[in-house]
């Protein structure tokens, strides 16, 4: 593994741990239910969709947030012929617990990684020249061959080659001795809107790009451009392989995106009532003192905040399940704790309370905290701590 770069004469050494945070073998009042027979089921609903073309889950950021290694064994049970990551170390984690599929690291790469890659048998995007130029000499240097996806800017301005230039990056590709060009693609930066007429700019460019195969009489690698939001609405950019990230989880990627690929969401997220009170009207409650009643108000705390990625930002506006009915969380959402407030209704220690789930007719989605969190569902599900443990649901047989 890289060391960090630790500026010189500091005096100061460094060393890299990834830890979970919690003992595993205790089960804290507050976690989520990951179902990974709804995450069975979305896989194939997705499948269905697009037909012949290949599915490549997307599992970045722990696989938004239901867990990096269980979505990917699922994954891999269930015939994902490849799956995506977005770091290098996503794809070392999965090597190491013994996941072979092939396994597209889409983000952007540093030379010193190179051979880390060609280590652990991972496909590197070759996002410049430059880039594959070195991934073929550290190829040629171990006496292997690299996986290579060529990476395509067709209008996001992220990585990738500029759509406009990108012909010598598919000749130095065609003859790179030591890589093998399995792929190439691209990424919407506007696929999630009403509008798809950017979509449909970015994707003729990339067939732009595309033709240069068909003008020199070469094989092409296998194209993919579609996220979610292009699965779902436009099925012309479907190409070879898609990839989708929210969509596997059961969420749409925003409202405007048409609801054409039946999924549901697999995440339930779980506490307890760890305390109960009655609270006087004049008496504020949390920091800042910023929420207090005008009546006598009965109120329990739940042990979850946002140190456990339940955001700060929906002070004010969340909501819980309680008994199948909703409460408001009052006063400021602290690091560990919140206080809702159940008025006079009963509640006792030990109580399930739903923060992200349904029970009966009434739910709370991930819409839903990301409305209060006023930021996108990509964000809450990314941002579910490993504080939290996973608890996971397997599909009846
Ligand atoms: C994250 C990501 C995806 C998946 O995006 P969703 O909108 O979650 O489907 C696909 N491709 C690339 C390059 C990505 O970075």
């Amino acid at each position: 593994m890289p060391s960090p770069r630790i500026p010189a004469g500091t005096g100061l050494s460094a060393h890299v741990l990834h830890e979970p945070t919690i003992d595993e073998g205790v089960l804290r009042p507050t976690h989520l239910e990951v179902d990974l027979g709804r995450l069975a089921a979305n896989y194939r609903a997705i499948q269905a969709h697009v037909g012949d073309r290949a599915v490549m889950p997307i599992l970045k950021a722990n696989a938004y947030g239901h867990g990096l290694v269980e979505v990917a064994k699922l994954m891999d049970s269930l015939g994902a012929p490849y799956l995506g990551v977005a770091y290098l170390e996503e794809g070392i984690r999965l090597r190491r617990v013994g996941v072979t599929t092939p396994i597209l690291v889409m983000g952007g790469i540093l030379g010193s990684q190179i051979p880390l890659f060609l280590e652990h048998d991972l496909t590197l995007a070759a996002s410049s020249v430059d880039k594959l130029r070195a991934i073929e000499q550290a190829a040629a240097a171990s006496g292997v061959r690299a996986k290579v996806h060529l990476k395509i800017d067709t209008g996001m301005e992220r990585i990738g080659v500029h759509y406009y230039s990108a012909e010598p990056l598919l000749e130095a590709a065609s003859r790179a001795e030591h890589i093998d060009v399995e792929g190439i693609f691209s990424h919407f930066a506007n696929a999630d809107s009403d509008d798809l007429s950017h979509s449909r700019l970015q994707l003729e460019r990339f067939h732009e790009v595309l033709s240069f195969y068909e003008r020199r009489s070469l094989p092409c690698p296998m194209r993919h451009m579609a996220n979610s939001a292009a699965i779902a609405a436009l099925p012309e950019a479907h190409l070879d392989i898609v990839r989708p990230g929210i969509l596997l989880y059961g969420v749409y990627p925003s409202p405007e995106v048409v609801r054409t690929v039946p999924v549901t969401p697999a995440l339930t997220w779980k506490s307890s009532v760890v305390y109960f009170k009655v609270v006087k009207p004049g008496h504020p409650v949390s920091y800042g003192s910023t929420w207090q009643t005008d009546h006598m108000v009965r109120m329990v705390t739940v042990p979850v905040g946002y140190g456990d990625g339940y955001p700060r930002a929906m002070s004010g506006s969340a909501e819980v399940l309680l008994h199948g009915k909703r409460y408001p969380v009052v006063g400021r959402i602290c690091m560990d704790q919140v206080m809702v407030n159940i008025e006079w209704d009963s509640a006792h220690n030990g109580d399930e309370v739903l923060l992200l789930g349904g029970v009966g007719d009434e739910s709370v989605t991930v819409e839903d905290l990301a409305e209060w969190a006023k930021t996108i569902p990509y964000e809450i599900l990314t941002g579910i701590n490993t504080r939290v443990p996973r608890v996971y649901l397997h599909e009846s047989p």
